[in-house]
């Protein structure tokens, strides 16, 4: 079973996908945790690359496109599908959704070529369940402030940016709402926790 969490800043999708994980381990189940971008060597220097690079220097958006695909590519060559075929669940921060929001949406990268991109780089892997949390950028980027790590990056996108990101995903959600499973951020942990668990349950019996 592959499980994406999806959602903008501050959501709060690191401290879901540990409950899950927590819960699912404690079944007894065989689960895999990683994240986009980053997971593997490869994906750690992607991520520096791209995250950590400013103005200037930071890569233009088809190159940013281009960079999150080979982030995605290898850690689904490497990490997720070897997860999957042995029977594991694999819980992911992040996915190809997040490139069709923040490529796409965010920078104004027209979304079927994004989506070509992706499908190339995955082999046409599709997550069973994408929880996407739901947070107004307002709220969302007051929490990532509140923890000092990214704020600046952060700061130099605008309100718009992180709106248009904010759309996409529920519109991918919208467009496919059997895959989606779309939670209030804003709601408390524990009551997100419970209904994520619900739904995942129900798939792990089918
Ligand atoms: O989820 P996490 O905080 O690790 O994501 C790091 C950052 O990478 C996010 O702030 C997001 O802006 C960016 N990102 C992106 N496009 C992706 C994946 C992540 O812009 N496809």
């Amino acid at each position: 079973l592959f499980v994406v969490f999806e959602g903008g800043e501050g959501a709060g999708k690191s401290t879901q996908l540990a409950a899950l994980a927590d819960r699912l381990r404690g079944q007894g189940r065989d689960v895999v945790v990683t994240r986009e971008p980053g997971a593997t060597a490869v994906g750690e220097r992607i991520r520096a690359l791209v995250l950590e690079t400013e103005g200037a220097e930071a890569p233009s958006p088809r190159a940013e496109a281009l960079l999150y695909a080979a982030d995605r590519a290898h850690h689904v060559a490497t990490v997720v599908r070897p997860a999957l075929v042995r029977g594991a669940v694999v819980i992911s921060d992040r996915y190809v959704d997040s490139s069709l929001a923040y490529q796409g949406a965010g920078r104004t990268l027209p979304a079927e070529e994004v989506s070509w991109l992706s499908s190339w780089a995955t082999g046409g892997l599709k997550p069973d369940l994408v929880v996407l949390l739901d947070v107004d950028p307002r709220t969302g980027l007051g929490r990532v402030e509140s923890r000092s790590q990214g704020a600046d990056r952060l700061e130099a996108e605008s309100i718009a940016f992180h709106e248009r990101v904010r759309y996409a995903f529920l519109d991918l959600a919208a467009a496919d709402p059997k895959r989606y499973l779309v939670l209030d951020a804003a709601r408390p942990a524990e009551e997100i926790a419970a209904a994520v668990a619900r739904r995942v349950e129900e798939l792990l019996v089918d």
